[in-house]
């Protein structure tokens, strides 16, 4: 069997479900499909920022994934038990002037209803094993529940994940390294001072840093950079059921090449980094609204290739640079770093660019803050 389709998308992740539904927003033929018979129950990436808000708000999912998560105002930085700074997204002056907390499970369900709304259905249960690189029409071999099968496509879209098929297909390396830390995480309920609008980053210059992001009325994620994050959440939180636990290591890697002739990978597939600053899903979903909107535009994938780089190694790198700081041991870690985050926080402008890269528009020029800081 041998079929044809316009735009493949290999990974129903969800950068892979962005990248359907703003292609099928503009009436591109496209098809997806997922190696998994069933949509992921895990709430992994719990932030949603304001730049994916804007960028899924035309086919109709961001009122959706609003509706359904909890907009939180900024994040808390405590130190010994005290407050020492906030980073206030309220001063962002975009409609989306929050971040939002939402399970990826739920993101990636009301996405897959959202397409199936434009009349794409995710199909699942199909794994891409081989990519043929060909001229004007690629294609992918998969193995389905009814055998194997080739599908050539104009375009594909290798969005599927950390352990991509389609990047090892076509021989892209992935360089980068492991992070030392074995990081854990739990989704609890919490019943005590926990502030549910809010963010908190408890940082701890002698042991590992903790931070908790609420993730549905009385529900929080925390994650912290060491084992058994569960025990030691503090007493005040008033912590309840435990949904979900589970241990991780991180590694920050990132293709030199986007992709070859008409087939480009998206996501995981092409960088991970670390949690820190919660950019990882969201720079996913940039990338395949990018790529979709390029599609449409008939303009240079090239181009969009080109971007995408520049700004994910930015991510890598800020991402690591905001890890080492929170995790900063030693005379640096105790005595400087407390102080320089301080006063860094105090100053406006600093604060601004910070809250502005959490946010998505740390390459965006024209986005302006009010308020006093
Ligand atoms: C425990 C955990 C906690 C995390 N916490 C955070 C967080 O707090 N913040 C954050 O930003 N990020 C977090 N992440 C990372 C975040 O989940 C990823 O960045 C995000 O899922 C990437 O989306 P994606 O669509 O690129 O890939 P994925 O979500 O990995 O989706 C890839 C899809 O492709 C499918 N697939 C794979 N191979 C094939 C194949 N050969 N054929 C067909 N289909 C295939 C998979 O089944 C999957 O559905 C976390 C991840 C984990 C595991």
């Amino acid at each position: 069997m041998s079929e044809k389709t316009n735009v493949l998308i290999v990974g129903a992740g969800p950068a892979g479900l962005a990248t359907a539904l703003e292609l099928a927003r503009y009436g591109i033929d496209v098809r997806i499909l997922d190696k998994a018979a069933a949509a992921q129950k895990e709430s992994r990436a719990v932030a949603i920022n304001p730049r994916t808000l804007e960028l899924l708000d035309h086919c109709g999912a961001s009122a959706r994934l609003i509706a359904a998560g909890v907009k939180l105002k900024g994040a808390r930085i405590v130190v010994g038990g005290r407050v020492r700074a906030t980073f206030d997204a309220t001063r962002l002056t975009h409609r989306y002037n929050f971040m939002l907390g939402l399970a990826q499970s739920e993101t990636e369900r009301l996405l897959a209803v959202t397409l199936a709304e434009h009349g794409v259905k995710v199909e699942r249960g199909v794994e891409v094993t081989d990519v043929e690189v060909d001229g004007d029409r690629p294609s992918v071999r998969a193995r389905t529940p009814a055998g194997e099968t080739t599908i050539a496509a104009d375009w594909i879209v290798g969005a599927d994940g950390a352990h991509s098929a389609v990047r090892k297909s076509l021989d892209l390396d992935f360089p980068g390294a492991p992070y030392p830390f074995h990081w854990s995480l739990v989704d609890v309920d919490l019943a005590g001072d926990a502030e549910e609008d809010h963010a908190e980053m408890r940082l701890d210059w002698k042991g590992p840093i903790m931070v908790r992001v609420p993730l549905a009325p009385g529900r929080h994620r925390v994650i912290s950079n060491g084992p058994g994050v569960l025990a030691r959440l503090p007493a005040s939180w008033k912590p309840g059921q435990a949904h979900w636990q589970s241990d991780f290591s991180v590694s920050h890697r990132m293709v030199k090449e986007r992709g070859r002739g008409r087939v480009w990978l998206i996501g995981d597939a092409a960088h991970i980094h670390s949690p820190a600053g919660g950019r990882g899903m969201n720079l996913g979903i940039e990338d395949g609204v990018g790529f979709a909107r390029c599609i449409h535009a008939k303009a240079s994938i090239a181009g969009w290739a080109e971007r995408r780089q520049h700004l994910a190694a930015r991510v890598v790198r800020e991402s690591d640079a905001m890890q080492r700081f929170a995790t900063a041991k030693g005379f640096f870690g105790r005595r400087i770093a407390p102080a320089l985050l301080r006063s860094m926080l105090r100053v406006g402008p600093l604060h601004d660019v910070l809250v502005r890269a959490i946010a998505g528009f740390s390459d965006h020029k024209p986005l302006h803050f009010g308020g006093d800081h």
